[in-house]
């Protein structure tokens, strides 16, 4: 299989009914880097920039940042990358910066509510992106927005640091894509005033499900108890796209559901067009695809998923139409 997957690293990823989807992969390190030419990814849709700090024993500085920034760039040899800036705190413990204790960590002071309070660390992360990709293109997202009004102080911070730059003469990146992460529940209540404010939005699942649900993503024996292919979950993702698609605003997830081709295939079929998975998974999604009539199971999960007053299993139809299809 693994031969039969690695064939299919040049065929572009069109469905039987000819819908184009983009297949990216997750990294977060430079060793991860190379898999982009082994999976065939077209980019990498979810770069997790912490990782850089968890491995190290202090602090990165400035210019380790802007290096290992540089360097992810130029292996990625003009492959799209998405770099996410910090999430830290919650499950994503970074040893020599401690807040306090918290009771509830995933709920607590992480991700870009602790880079809107310590501007300093996310200002200098931001310069570092802006000076690695200067007269490349940058992509960037901000983790665990919960209100739109972070994403424009951010937008202001990132404004603050073009601005530095070009006045001391630096160059600049040649294009800006400026973009969220959906993970918090609430701002599904604020998908139009969101997608006015970004130039993309990435579905966060792993955190999105965990919220929604309120099942702990680590603990198992709660987080198993629900199907992210129930319509619940599904019902939300839905409401996203659509929401993408009436803002005229690309919109992508980078969790795990994208990783597994039967979940996958749930996403094809509710309308998503980009997703970003670990490498060693573009393969098995890519040659569930190429047999997909994306268009027919959009039928019969919309049918399901309109309907309130059947209690069928979304997992049994997909798998259903898996086998028959
Ligand atoms: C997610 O929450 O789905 C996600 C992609 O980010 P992380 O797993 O790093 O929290
Ligand atoms: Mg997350």
């Amino acid at each position: 299989r693994q031969e039969q997957f690695r064939a299919l690293r040049s065929v572009e990823p069109r469905t039987k009914d000819g819908q184009r989807i983009s297949l990216m992969m997750n990294a977060g390190l430079l060793v991860d880097l190379p898999q982009l030419a082994d999976s065939g990814a077209e980019g990498i849709g979810l770069f997790r920039t912490e990782l850089q700090f968890m491995i190290a024993s202090t602090m990165p500085k400035a210019e380790e940042q802007e290096l290992f920034y540089r360097n992810v760039l130029k292996q990625a040899a003009g492959r799209v990358v998405t770099f996410r800036t910090l999430d830290i705190g919650g499950d994503k413990v970074v040893p020599y910066f401690r807040g306090h204790e918290e009771e509830n960590p995933a709920l607590g002071w992480r991700a870009i509510r602790l880079s809107l309070d310590r501007p300093g660390l996310l200002r200098t992360q931001l310069r570092a992106m802006l000076k690695a990709a200067a007269g490349l293109e940058l992509k960037l997202m901000v983790p665990m927005v919960t209100e739109v009004s972070e994403i424009a102080a951010v937008r202001e911070l990132l404004q603050k640091e073009v601005q530095h730059l070009s006045r001391f003469g630096h160059g600049l990146p040649r294009k800006l894509q400026f973009g969220a992460m959906l993970e918090v529940p609430a701002l599904l209540w604020q998908l139009d005033e969101l997608m006015a404010a970004v130039d993309f939005v990435s579905v966060g699942s792993n955190d999105l499900f965990q919220f929604s649900m309120a099942v702990d993503r680590g603990n198992a024996r709660v987080s198993d108890r629900f199907d992210p292919l129930g319509k619940p979950f599904l019902r939300i993702l839905r409401d996203i796209v659509r929401a993408g698609e009436r803002n005229n605003t690309q919109v992508t997830l980078c969790g795990e559901l994208a990783g597994k081709p039967i979940s996958a295939m749930a996403l094809f079929g509710i309308g998503f067009r980009a997703v970003s998975m670990s490498p060693a998974s573009i393969g098995p999604v890519k040659a569930m695809l190429l047999g997909l009539d994306a268009s027919a199971l959009a039928k019969v999960m919309n049918e399901l998923l309109d309907d309130t007053k059947s209690t069928a299993s979304m997992r049994e139809l997909l798998a259903h139409f898996a086998e028959t299809h």
